[in-house]
Order: structure tokens, then sequence, then C-alpha cells
């Protein structure tokens, strides 16, 4: 009899096991959908052996795989090529080429590009949806983002705060950058970039208008950079697209609709953060036991950034303080003291980790009906 105890417990302990394990290694980025567009998740600024990165650029397709994303570009810079003298490559499309070939028949979308590399200003660009990164190779820096914007890329402003050129971390931006952006050749700008962030570079984009980037510039390896089995996760940003196309992408990204998942936080527009985080978030009621005006809700999350919320309704919580946390691809029971049965009522709350301006958070109010 004691042995069989044994046993069943044995059988039951390596269930447990292995469902915590299975949940662990689920690492593929999920966020749902907004009203209207597609929520492809995207890396567009990533570096391999054909420039300064450590990578062939299979592993950057298998890395884009394993994390679920939709979209990645291969941004070499275009000038510096610390590995020419092992890696001759005269012809600078040849990483996009290789990538190409392994994404074929694949749902892995893989955008051209190529990294503008100059010293300040203006720091070093992105241009993306290029043609041919060769004729990019000019002196004039004008005239590179001419040739880009010849060949239709969207071009965005690569980590602008790096102190090898912003000794003091401060996003500025210099009579060029103004020149490119009034002549629309500047399209973008990084607010995240690796483990940068710069509330700056959100205020430059917000007044004049540039899309909003997040990018993990990875030059290593993905799983070095992101300790991702418990938690963390590379800097994505999310395009909100008509379709899975090229086209519709670019449109999206020129539209500025995009929000940045950097450290759990969402970075973006205001109308683009609330449509992701409403998408994500739901409040389900149920009924009031009887004779008693606390009503159980069960905040549930569908996304892979765990909602931090400040309650800023007309109401407070049974069994929790003012500041909640809805867990990741998960849900929080929440006992609302309502005062009286309602058959509606609106909860509101400040949800802490985004960012719509520097030092703004969006304010969402979710209605709540106990009585249905
Ligand atoms: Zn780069």
């Amino acid at each position: 009899m004691k042995a069989r105890l044994t046993l069943i417990l044995l059988l039951f302990s390596t269930a447990v096991f292995a469902q915590n394990h299975n949940h662990t290694f689920n690492r593929k980025i999920i966020f749902p959908n907004v009203p209207g567009y597609l929520t492809l998740k995207c890396d567009l600024h990533i570096h391999t052996v054909f420039s300064d990165g450590a990578v062939w650029p299979d592993i950057r397709v298998m890395e884009a795989e394993k994390d679920g994303l939709d979209v990645i570009s291969l941004t070499e810079h275009l000038e510096y090529q610390p590995h020419k003298a092992d890696i001759p490559h005269p012809n600078r499309n040849r990483s996009y080429e290789l990538a190409q070939k392994l994404v074929a028949n694949k749902p892995l979308m893989l955008v051209h590009g190529a990294e503008i590399t100059r010293s300040m200003p203006p720091g070093h660009n992105n241009a993306i949806f290029i043609k041919d990164a060769n004729k990019l190779l000019k002196d004039d820096a004008l005239e590179v983002f001419r040739e880009a914007r010849k060949q239709g890329a969207f071009t965005f402003w690569n980590h602008p705060n790096w102190l090898s050129q912003r000794a003091d971390g401060v996003t500025r931006l210099e009579k060029l950058h103004e020149q490119l952006i009034d002549e629309k050749l500047l399209n973008g700008i990084e607010v995240v970039n690796g483990k940068m962030y710069s509330d700056e570079a959100i205020a430059i984009a917000l007044e004049h208008n540039l899309t909003m980037i997040g990018t993990s510039d990875v030059h290593g390896l993905i799983d070095y950079e992101y300790d991702i089995p418990h938690g963390d996760h590379r800097p994505i940003t999310m395009v909100f697209a008509k379709d899975r196309t090229e086209d519709a992408l670019k449109e999206a990204l020129f539209a500025g609709r995009t929000a940045v998942w950097y450290k759990n936080t969402l970075i973006g527009k205001e109308e683009n953060i609330a449509a992701l985080v409403m998408a994500s978030l739901k409040a389900v009621p149920r009924a009031y036991p009887k004779d008693r005006q606390v009503v159980t809700v069960s905040l549930q999350n569908v996304s892979d950034a765990a909602m931090i919320l400040k309650n800023t309704s007309e109401f407070n919580f049974h069994g929790d303080s003012d500041v909640v946390t809805v867990p990741a691809q998960g849900k929080l029971d929440i006992q609302v003291k309502t005062l009286k049965q309602l058959d509606a009522f609106d909860l509101s709350f400040e949800v802490m980790n985004t960012v719509i301006a520097p030092q703004k958070h969006l304010h969402i109010m979710l209605s709540v009906k106990p009585g249905e």
C-alpha cells in the first residue's frame, strides 16, 4: 500500500514538473491584434558577420522564429566592416540574399535594410525596404538619405542617445536632423535600442511626428543578451498593419502605427498603446453573493506584457491595495467594494507599464456588468 502511494506521488510530481517545464519554454512572443489591424512583431535592427555581428544570418532567422517574430531586417553597417579581411564581400546585399533563401516558404518576413553609419550628426540611421544597399555607399550623408528615399525606404535614427555620440545621454536634434525631417528623409526614431531608453526621443517623435521604434540592435546572441526562460525579452516594435505583406507593413510604419515593447513596458503614441492595451485586457465579473456589496471581477490579460494597474476608480478593493498586476497571459481576481449591488459600473486604471509621452502613462476604463 505504501509503495503504491509513493508511486502515485511520484507520478503526480512528475506531471506537475512537466507542466512547469512546458510553461517556461513557451517563449514565442504573443500579443493580440487590434481592431482593424494585425499586430506584426518586428525587430528591425539586427547585425550579422556581414558587418560587426558575431553570427551568420541563419542564426538570426532561427532566433526570430524561436521568439515568434513576424518581421526582421538585417541592417548591416554600410561603412563599418570589421570582418572584411576574413569575409570579403564587396556586395552589401549579401546578408539579405543569404537570409532570403532561408525564409523562403516560411511565415517570417525579411525586409531588406542597411545601417548608414556616420558620426554625429546624423549619427547612425537605418534604411529599410531598400532595393540595393551598394547604391547607399556615398560620401555625403544627405545624398545617402536621398538615395534611400529614391529606393522607397523608411528611415529611422538609431540609438540617438548613445553615450559614444552623446556623452550626456540626451537625445537632441541638430540642424541636419531638422533638415532631414523637413524634407521627409527621416521617418522614425529609436526610443529604445538594446538596453537604452530615451524620454527625449519620445518627445521628439511626438513633436515631429516621427514613428517610434524599438530594436534589439543585437550583435551577439539573443539568448546571451536576454534571460528569456526567466521572463526577459528582446525589445520589439509592434506594427499595426492592414495585412501581412511588406506593402502593408511599410504603410503602417509611415503612418506611425507602432508600439514598442521594452522591459515589459509598452511605449508609443496614445492611440496605438490604447488600442493594444484594450485588446489585451478584459474585466469579467461574477454575480454578487447574496446580501453582499463586494463583487469579484476577473481581470484577464491575453498579452505577454504583465499589466501593472493603478486604481483610479471611485471604488477600492477588498483584497488589494490600489496597485495590482495582471500577469502576462493570465488573470487576477479583484474584489471591488461597490457599496451597493450595481448592474453596471466602470473600473478605471492608470496603466503604469505604459509610456505615451515622457513620464505619462495611459489611462483606461473597463466597463463591468455584474447584472448580465
Ligand atoms: Zn546597428
